[in-house]
């Protein structure tokens, strides 16, 4: 995605940006804060916070519906927001911007819309081994409503999943191709243009589930190609409860609603009632105000750092952590892609990995333990669970050193 960059990108003042993010000032059990639970959800910055709070305190009235003042600038500030991701994808038009609840809710309304209009009994959705369930469920459920089968190309022992695996499972069946960007359990970059490319060679739309790409990478949809792409604003250092599905203008056009209420309408009688143009024919009710205007904020934040510089800076830090990693006698790394982003999931040797997340808990080292939403993934590699650290634009090698030296005492702890 950096490919076009001519020289590598300046480095980050790593010092300079943790200073925009209160939390990282507190202690957690009497020590200084090492937050490695980015894949979750990332921490916010005080440009975030600052732009709900002053909504609610200078703007707060609903949206689209009034005439009064405050409406109008309530309205102005989140249509402002939908420019914002527009150009932070690089979308052709704000009609293709649906403002959602987050990655999760974007899946089931493609499920649900493009799914009542395109998929009957025996067609095809293709998915991989590695989807987080919010890029699984939603199409088993789409499957069990129309009798249509989930196909699923499976992950090699890196975590990777080949492209020839995904392009020989196209058929004249395949409705949707359904991948994510980056996973979330295992770090793997998925090669998504390839993967559009040959989809769509076949004549088979993609979604990209990008949740985990976006905070980390920069992402252009009209050079991806793609045909639906989601994220959550929570993971790009934005609020919870606000997300983006971007579908191409032509395809969200000629599908139907999702919810029906407000806003989505053109007319209601008692009898029936008429669409709303793009993007608010999905846009049913009251949304997340506050939250697409905290994303607005979140987009222009890692905008002004620079998405390549982000990247840089997280590759430094995946291997540096890696190699840490490695370092430690009995850890197992699981997912060693050759294009991975920030994420070491992995086992510690006759430790629970809940074990391990709770000693390192004591020493204010924040991981997540767990399947991560990807049981499937668990299970390809015969494990119940992994430890997670993973990793953000405000973490550090020494934050990493950190987190190798309490895996050691957790080792000896269980020695
Ligand atoms: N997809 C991936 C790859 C994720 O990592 C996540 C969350 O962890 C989701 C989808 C779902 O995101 P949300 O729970 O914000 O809807």
């Amino acid at each position: 995605m950096s490919a076009a960059r001519t020289s590598p990108p300046a480095r980050l003042d790593v010092k300079r940006i943790r200073e925009d993010f209160p939390i990282l000032e507190r202690t957690v059990h009497g020590r200084p804060l090492v937050y490695l639970d980015n894949a979750a959800t990332s921490q916010k910055p005080r440009a975030v916070i600052e732009a709900e709070a002053r909504y609610y305190a200078e703007e707060n009235a609903n949206i689209h519906r009034g005439v009064h003042w405050l409406s109008e600038k309530a309205t102005a500030s989140y249509e402002a927001a939908r420019e914002k991701v527009r150009a932070f994808l690089n979308a052709a038009s704000v009609h293709e911007i649906v403002f959602v609840r987050g990655a999760t809710e974007a899946v089931n309304l493609v499920a649900s819309s493009f799914g009542k209009n395109h998929v009957r009994s025996g067609d095809e959705i293709l998915v991989t081994g590695l989807e987080h369930h919010s890029n699984l469920v939603p199409w088993q459920m789409l499957c069990a409503e129309t009798g249509a089968r989930l196909v699923a190309a499976p992950i090699d022992d890196s975590g990777d999943v080949p492209l020839e695996e995904i392009v020989s499972r196209i058929s004249e069946r395949t409705k949707l191709v359904a991948v994510a960007h980056v996973s979330n359990a295992l770090g793997t970059v998925l090669p998504v243009r390839e993967i559009v490319d040959t989809a769509h060679a076949r004549g088979v739309p993609v979604l990209i589930d990008g949740a985990q790409a976006v905070p980390h990478r920069a992402v252009d949809v009209r050079a991806l190609g793609c045909d639906f792409y989601v994220f959550s604003g929570h993971k790009v250092y934005g609020p919870t409860g606000v997300g983006i599905l971007y579908g191409r203008e032509a395809l969200l056009d000629a599908m139907p609603p999702w919810q029906g209420g407000g806003d989505m309408i053109a007319s209601v009688t008692l009898e029936k009632s008429t669409w709303n143009v793009l993007p608010y024919k999905f846009e049913a009710g009251t949304p997340n105000i506050a939250g697409g205007i905290g994303l607005g904020a979140a987009l222009d934040y890692v905008s002004a750092i620079g998405l390549d510089r982000i990247e840089a800076h997280e590759a430094a830090l995946l291997e540096i952590g890696t190699g840490l990693l490695r370092s430690v006698a009995g850890v197992r790394l699981v997912g060693t892609a050759p294009e991975k982003a920030g994420v070491l999931s992995f086992l510690l040797d006759g430790v629970h990995a809940h074990d391990v997340g709770t000693i390192l808990d004591q020493e204010g080292i924040a991981i997540r333990t767990g399947h991560h939403c990807a049981q499937p993934v668990m299970d390809r590699f015969g494990i119940p669970a992994t430890a997670r650290a993973s990793l953000g634009v405000y973490n550090t090698a020494e934050e990493l050193e950190a987190l190798a030296q309490g895996i050691r005492r957790v080792a000896e702890v269980f020695a």
